[in-house]
Order: C-alpha cells, then sequence, then structure tokens
C-alpha cells in the first residue's frame, strides 16, 4: 500500500501563481511561492476543489488509462450511480451499460445495487443504540480524510461500512469465483469514477490494507468512447438491476433519504460539510441522528470527473429513477452485514500539528500568535499562504519568511530607507588634501 498516493497532482507548467486556489482548500494544503502553486501533500484530501477551481487548468487528477484493463483476462465494469446522469435522457441504463461493455468490458455491475445493500445494513445500523450518533456516512471519501485531518474528535462516528464500490467488487469477484474458473488474479474489476478521492480510497484505503478494485477510471475519460458505443443498434441486452435507492445515492440526500428516521441531515459542498462538522464537534446537533456529508456540489453528480453539468445530470438521473424499481434487494437480516464492517478504524493524522511534542507545539503557538498580531489581517493572500494565519504559521514551520507578507516588506524597505537617510547624515565629511571639505 502506498500510504502517501494522492489523485490530484499539479502541473507546474499550467499554473499560473494566480492564488485562486488557495483559498478554497479546506485544509489550507497549497502555497504559491515564486510564482508557482505546491501542493502540501500531507494535508491534500483529494477533495478536488482546487480542479474546480483552477482557471488554467493546472490542477489534475491522476485516474487509470483505460489501457490497464487490459493487463486483465476478464474485465468487469462497476459504473458509479452518477455515470448514468452524463448521457442524453434518450438513453436507457442499458443502452449505457451496454455501451461500456462496447468499450473492453466483458460483465458490468451497477454500484447502485451495491449501494441498497450499503442502505439496508446503515438501516439496522441506526437502530443499534450502542453506535455513536450522529453517524457521519463514510461515502465520501474526501470527507473522511477531512475528519481525519481536522475533526479528530469526531472519527468514532464515521459509519464503519465498506462504500458500495467496494461491496460491488466484493460481490463481483465472489460470483465469479463461484461461477467461473477464471483464475482470480486474471479478473479486473474497475470503477467507472466521478471522483479523485475514490482513486485514493483505492490506491491507499484507510480502513484495510487493499481495496477489491484493481483500478478507477475516470468518467471523463472514457465519455467520448462510450458515447460513440451508444450509437450501435446491438446494445439493448438487459444489464440494469439496481433500484431508487441505489440510484440516489449519485445525489445529495440520496444515501440518508433512504433511511427510516427524519433525524437526517443531508450536506454537500466541502465548505458547507466543514461548517457541519463544526456544529457536531461542538455538540450542538444532538438531535441528528445520521449526517450524510459530501464533498462535491450536488453529490457524485457534481464530482470534478463528471462531464455534465450537475444541475442537468440531476434532471437526466431523475429520469431514470422514476423508472426504476425501488429497490433490488430482499430484506436482510443484521447477520448478513458482518463481512461489511470495516476490519479496522481510521487513524487520527496530525498534519495540522505544529509539533508532536505537546510542550513544543505550546511554544510554537505562543510564536505564531505573536507574529500574527504583527500581520495586517487582510488574509489578502499576496504573501502565497491562503490567510495570515497561515502565513504566521509557516514562519514557525520555517517554510516562509514575515517579508513574504507585501504589507511587511514595505515597511521593512522604508525602515531601511529611513535607516540609510539617517545614517547618510553621519557620514563625515571627505577632506581635500588642503584640509578643505570636497563638494557634494
Ligand atoms: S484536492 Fe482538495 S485538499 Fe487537496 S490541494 Fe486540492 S483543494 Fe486542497
Ligand atoms: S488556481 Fe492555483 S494551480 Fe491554478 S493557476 Fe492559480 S495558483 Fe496555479
Amino acid at each position: 500500500m502506498n500510504e502517501y498516493f494522492h489523485s490530484v497532482n499539479l502541473d507546474k507548467n499550467k499554473c499560473r501563481g494566480c492564488t485562486n486556489c488557495i483559498k478554497r482548500c479546506p485544509t489550507e494544503a497549497i502555497r504559491v511561492r515564486k510564482g508557482k502553486a505546491g501542493i502540501i501533500r500531507e494535508r491534500c484530501i483529494d477533495c478536488g476543489e482546487c480542479i474546480r477551481v483552477c482557471p488554467y487548468h493546472a490542477k489534475t487528477a491522476i485516474s487509470d488509462e483505460l489501457d490497464v484493463i487490459k493487463n486483465y483476462r476478464y474485465r468487469v465494469a462497476i459504473p458509479a450511480p452518477s455515470f448514468y446522469g452524463q448521457f442524453d435522457k434518450k438513453y436507457s441504463r442499458d443502452n449505457i451499460l451496454n455501451a461500456l461493455k462496447g468499450i473492453g468490458f466483458d460483465q458490468v455491475f451497477e454500484v447502485a445495487r451495491a449501494a441498497e445493500i450499503v442502505s439496508e445494513a446503515t438501516r439496522h445500523m441506526i437502530l443499534d443504540p450502542s453506535v455513536k450518533k450522529p453517524m457521519i456516512s463514510s461515502a465520501c471519501p474526501g470527507v473522511v480524510r477531512l475528519i481525519q485531518v481536522r475533526f479528530p474528535g469526531l472519527i468514532e462516528n464515521i459509519v464503519k461500512l465498506e462504500s458500495p464500490m467496494e461491496v460491488a467488487a466484493k460481490i463481483v469477484k465472489a460470483q465469479l469465483g463461484k461461477n467461473s474458473n477464471i483464475p482470480k488474479e486474471e479478473i479486473g474489476v474497475f470503477f467507472i469514477s466521478p471522483c479523485p478521492a475514490k482513486v485514493t480510497s483505492v490506491k491507499s484505503p484507510y480502513e484495510k490494507q487493499t481495496s477489491y478494485v484493481d483500478g478507477v477510471i475516470s468518467m471523463k475519460d472514457i465519455f467520448v468512447k462510450v458515447l460513440a458505443e451508444l450509437g450501435s443498434p446491438d446494445n439493448t441486452a438487459r444489464y440494469s438491476a439496481a433500484g431508487l435507492e441505489g440510484l440516489d445515492w449519485a445525489n445529495a440526500g440520496g444515501e440518508s433519504g433512504a433511511l427510516p428516521t427524519e433525524k437526517i441531515l443531508a450536506v454537500d459542498g466541502i465548505h458547507n460539510v466543514i461548517k457541519i462538522l463544526d456544529e457536531i464537534e461542538g455538540d450542538r446537533l444532538s438531535d441528528v441522528d445520521f449526517v450524510e456529508a459530501l464533498c462535491c456540489v450536488g453529490g457524485c453528480l457534481g464530482g470534478p470527473l463528471t462531464v455534465a453539468n450537475v444541475f442537468v445530470a440531476k434532471t437526466t438521473l431523475k429520469k431514470h429513477i422514476l423508472e426504476a424499481p425501488v429497490s433490488s434487494i430482499e430484506k436482510m437480516p443484521p447477520k448478513s452485514f458482518e463481512e461489511l464492517v470495516w476490519t479496522s478504524n481510521v487513524e487520527y493524522k496530525p498534519v495540522m500539528k505544529l509539533d508532536q511534542d505537546i510542550l513544543k507545539a505550546m511554544e510554537k503557538l505562543e510564536k505564531l500568535e505573536s507574529i500574527y498580531d504583527g500581520l495586517p489581517g487582510l488574509d489578502c493572500g499576496a504573501c502565497g499562504a491562503p490567510n495570515c494565519r497561515a502565513l504566521a504559521e509557516d514562519i514557525v514551520r520555517e517554510i516562509a519568511n514575515e517579508t513574504d507578507c507585501i504589507f511587511k516588506l514595505r515597511q521593512r524597505i522604508r525602515d531601511l530607507a529611513e535607516e540609510m537617510v539617517e545614517l547618510g547624515g553621519k557620514v563625515p565629511p571627505v577632506m581635500d588634501s588642503d584640509g578643505q571639505e570636497e563638494d557634494g
């Protein structure tokens, strides 16, 4: 497992140092220095917010190329429910799944079906008084990582169930293991993803050693190929099975809407999510049992690797939802979900701490406060840090100087100029050979 894998990356050649991204990053992971942005890797949660806001497309997400499927003899695509929202309404789910097969997959399995299983497991969990409330959905890996770095006190509230993507891959591999004689190392399962955080969660899972998913392919990357296949007349075989409950997971509010309680809260957009997590941390949401929190506005339909406008995609998906059965799964007893529970808990990542040693951390904090007091407090971003406090922190961490602040620099130049004038007045006059003061 590569602990430090990140899907979101910077193309320095494209970056113009405009500073648009630094203020939007929820973990203050970006700095602009010498005219170029840089990501502090251990702080990045791969939420994709910087991809969305960079006007020069300098931030990109690394995902697997479609060609990686050729490394496997039997290839299975597991599309996220949001995939259906990317195409014109006139195409049915079966049209889209057939087209996916047409670009090189042997089988397709809807992640929405697995989402229904996770919903059923959550319905059992929410009734269990020993489960800490409010439960916070683990469906969005960006939110789980955000909690790991910024809200360690809420780790216990995270729903410790496998994501629909993992459950789908697990089901596919179990079924093929039972019903086919293809060796398991020759089966490749690929998630068709709306989001870079999913790439990270497969390459570096936080809740276990390895993922059941063998690769993550961006919706954007295969969109045109799938679109070309949609025109094929031979695309009517039936593969769709998921019910509306699973499909609705693509929408903000879809996951929580499947729960048998009104004590739910759905929040989307990373900065809104932070506000709600602050509320939970401050114990101000005690009347809520379940929080669905998603990094992207609109939910997965608004993911940075999608193609369609989130609002258009919502309308398209609604059509598929209206045509689907309520559910594709039978009621299941609580015991059936034991295998879905995480084998290990997520860990706190103290990347925002000034020092691991508490005494040193306190000293540094004091220094930070005093530097911060001396800064103008305008949060202009001209220094390349998202705000004055972040610059003060960078100075304490010895990765920035006070004069990176243009106001401080101006003040320093002014002080130096005054000092030079003052010193100039003290320079003794130069005498000529006759002992007379020279001109000038
Ligand atoms: S992906 Fe998110 S956390 Fe990472 S640098 Fe971009 S905005 Fe910050
Ligand atoms: S938004 Fe960030 S990455 Fe994009 S050009 Fe501006 S500074 Fe560079």
